[in-house]
């Protein structure tokens, strides 16, 4: 009696087995994993290179709206029609609980971040840290590397989208304290509510790549996300030039290095 119901049993497990292995390929369907899936990015047919590059004037280009001087530190600042719609209401919700945000630069083309890069490879600049940067570093990689510290070469820079922008102070140490310790744990609590999202966090492990940290730097990730995956996807170090300091761009792998290199948590 006992052996007939341990084989009795036996069978039932080899039967349901049986039925579990030889089941119609219907049910495995449904258990097809997340991350076989294949996500096509599709690209608004006016996203080109020229754009991701900085290569127009946003000035006249009906995408872009100039930022009314009540949020800005100056007059004419240009940012993406809905990355400043999401602003002002993130701006509107911040006043609520006491914080100030104060643009302090916005879109930026090829041209004018030109001029910023050019002013520090030549000396005319002075680098944050004090150095001047034509005499200090005489070998164009390092000289580039410093640089790039803080500073895009033109053509890689995340203001030329118009998608991202820097609030209230150029310092970190601004962040860290008082009003400016209450604006940064206000953004970090809320920013991502509004789209907006910090892509120079701390370097490490998650961030080994890319400019120094700036708590300033936000970007309004519905855009940036996909002008990112672009950037990825057909920019090319060889690509950058007609500036001072160029030749520098493929040998420090600027695109994998820094256009890429931001925080996960914004691509
Ligand atoms: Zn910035």
């Amino acid at each position: 009696m006992k052996y007939s119901k341990t084989i009795l049993l036996s069978i039932a497990a080899m039967i349901t087995l049986l039925a579990c292995t030889s089941s119609p390929s219907s049910s495995n369907k449904e258990v097809v994993p997340t991350q076989e899936k294949v996500v096509k990015v599709e690209y608004p047919t006016d996203l080109t290179i020229d754009f991701i590059m900085g290569k127009f004037d946003p000035s006249v280009d009906t995408s872009f709206i100039t930022i009314s001087s009540e949020y800005a530190d100056r007059a004419g600042l240009l940012m993406k029609k809905e990355a400043y719609a999401a602003f002002l209401e993130m701006h509107a919700a911040a006043k609520k609980d006491g914080i100030q945000l104060v643009i302090r630069s916005a879109a930026r083309n090829f041209d004018y971040q030109k001029t910023i890069w050019e002013k520090k490879w030549t000396g005319k600049t002075i680098l944050s840290n004090g150095e001047n940067a034509s005499t200090k570093y005489v070998d164009p990689v390092e000289r580039a590397r410093k640089i790039l510290e803080y500073s895009s070469m033109p053509g890689t820079s995340r203001h030329h989208w118009g998608s991202d922008i820097d609030f209230n102070s150029f310092n970190n140490e601004w962040f860290e304290g008082g009003d400016g310790l209450k604006l940064f744990s206000w953004l970090e609590n809320n920013a991502m509510t509004y789209g907006y999202c910090r892509p120079y966090s701390a370097k490490g492990t998650d961030r080994p790549h890319g400019y120094n940290e700036e708590k300033w730097h936000w970007t309004y990730m519905p855009l940036s996300k996909m002008y990112t995956a672009y950037a990825k996807e057909k920019l090319k170090p060889e690509m950058i030039s007609g500036f001072q300091g160029s030749e520098a761009a493929v040998a420090l792998d600027v695109v994998n290095h820094y256009v890429l290199g931001i925080n996960n948590n914004c691509k």
